[in-house]
């Protein structure tokens, strides 16, 4: 796909940030583009329109810029995935691993039902200790996460390996 190509260049990679030795994979620069933010929406609705997707659910930060319209072109619900303590109502979460210490994801309880169709996404994919977390709050919930979606995998940190059987659709692979 010819879009895919022109998403890629605008993505700005940034050396040595948040520090040193980390190039990191910046998606602000591809929403300066109309046309290929709008693009970049279009592939992921393409793929999932149809697909009786009932909940899009977003990760904190960058998956709330993807997500919505995502969520709004296939007539799904968003449900933002959040750091914590920023919910302000009854929140069910999930710990999971850093490097160093550990982080967690938390979701709204009622936001999502037992049986529902999900997609998860958000713009990238390292160790995928992120995602793995998200999905393992969904499945406590009953949800059917139907496949994950990133603009962006780091394919050296083999984060894919961490999500099991469950699928992942990227755009683009950055080394
Ligand atoms: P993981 O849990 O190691 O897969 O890291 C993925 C999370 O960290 C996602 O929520 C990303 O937004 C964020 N992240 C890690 N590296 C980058 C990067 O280079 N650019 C943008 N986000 C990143």
């Amino acid at each position: 796909d010819s879009r895919i190509m022109k998403i890629a260049s605008a993505i700005r990679v940034i050396p040595d940030f948040p520090k040193p030795g980390i190039m990191f994979q910046d998606i602000t620069t591809l929403l300066l583009e109309p046309k290929l933010f709008k693009d970049t929406i279009d592939l992921f609705v393409e793929r999932y329109q149809g697909k009786n997707i009932a909940v899009v659910a977003g990760i904190e930060a960058r998956g709330f810029i993807f997500g919505p319209p995502i969520a709004l072109a296939i007539g799904a619900k968003f449900v933002p995935m959040r750091k914590p303590k920023k919910l302000p109502g009854e929140v069910i979460s999930e710990e999971y691993s850093l490097e160093y210490g550990t982080d967690c994801i938390e979701m709204h309880v009622g936001a999502v039902q037992e049986g529902e169709r999900a997609l998860v996404i958000d713009d990238l994919i390292a160790t995928g200790g992120t995602l793995a977390a998200a999905l393992k709050l969904l499945d406590r919930v009953g949800v059917e996460v139907v496949e994950c979606a990133c603009l962006i995998e780091l394919p050296e940190l083999k984060g894919r390996d961490r999500l099991g059987a469950r699928p992942l659709f990227v755009l683009v692979k950055a080394d």
